[in-house]
């Protein structure tokens, strides 16, 4: 068994999880808590730093712990801005921790870190690399050389709101036919609705196979990873998806590309983020 070399915790809206990994990466232990128990950022600092402090009690404190957040994240990598589906914004987390037990901590958008993780345990994974994953919300997390390729001001892989029907449904986002607001885990309840209403089946799979098309022609990945929540959860959808963006994307970039389910599931983003602590100590 491996020594402690980096922790990577995942603040989901409903449970945070805490991987605990060696320097290969190998996952020693993990632990996980409610985030929301009524009682606020307080409350959720506090079960996270029990957390923390049970896994230094052997003596060996981590080179850093990576944070992925189901939130907007500063550029700064300080903490959490936006995050409409926690029960606290605007936290800064990363000096939080780094203030309590005296080890470095960055932070990471859990899509991001999501498909670093997923991309960390593939051999010479083909790059571009681009890991979509369809959950509550549905993301994308693009790899290349290596690290997460955050675009100009933060926001690339935002895949869910490419508009996959013209006036379609008003998105979360304002505007409307966005794939999130089909294929999403919201989405999803409301287009089963509708289809009981219309008589015919959702056709959720050929909406986010028709979104993958125009990620793959824009970016020429060499690698596709189909993710998250909801396609764990019916296999089918991301099998029907991934078939139709290979058959449908230019012959001449579908030609290399590889499409995978992703390998880690849930622990993708929590795996990412303790990643997230060697590659920027590498930087
Ligand atoms: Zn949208």
């Amino acid at each position: 068994v491996g020594k402690l070399y980096s922790i990577g915790v995942d603040i989901g809206g409903s449970k945070t999880a805490a991987l605990f990994v060696d320097e290969d990466g190998e996952m020693l232990a993990e632990s996980s808590f409610p985030t929301d128990s009524g009682d606020g950022y307080e409350g959720f600092l506090k079960r996270l730093l029990e957390v923390l402090e049970r896994a230094f009690a052997g003596g060996t404190k981590p080179a850093g712990i990576g944070i992925a957040a189901a939130a907007q994240v500063s550029r700064s990598g300080n903490g959490i801005l936006d995050a409409p589906n926690l029960c606290f914004s605007h936290v800064p987390v990363c000096a939080d921790v780094e203030k309590a037990v005296g080890v470095p901590a960055c932070i990471e958008n859990d899509v991001n870190a999501a498909a670093l993780g997923e991309y960390s345990v593939r051999d010479n994974p083909r790059e571009p690399f681009l890991a979509v994953f369809v959950g509550t919300g549905v993301g994308a997390g693009i790899i290349v050389d290596g690290r997460i390729y955050h675009g100009f001001g933060g926001y690339a892989g935002e895949i869910g709101h490419i508009p996959v029907e013209p006036l379609g449904a008003v998105c979360g986002c304002g505007a409307r036919g966005c794939l999130e607001a089909y294929a999403g885990g919201v989405g999803i309840g409301r287009r089963a609705a509708a289809a009981v209403g219309y008589g015919r089946a959702p056709i959720l799979a050929d909406l986010l196979g028709v979104a993958l098309v125009s990620a793959l022609n824009l970016l020429a990945p060499g690698t596709l990873v189909l993710g998250g929540g909801v396609l764990d959860a019916y296999p089918n959808m991301a099998e029907v998806a991934g078939a139709y963006a290979k058959s449908e994307a230019l012959p001449l970039i579908a030609a290399d590309l590889i499409v995978e389910r992703s390998s880690l599931g849930p622990r993708a983003a929590a795996l990412g983020a303790a990643k997230l602590v060697a590659s920027k100590r590498s930087a």
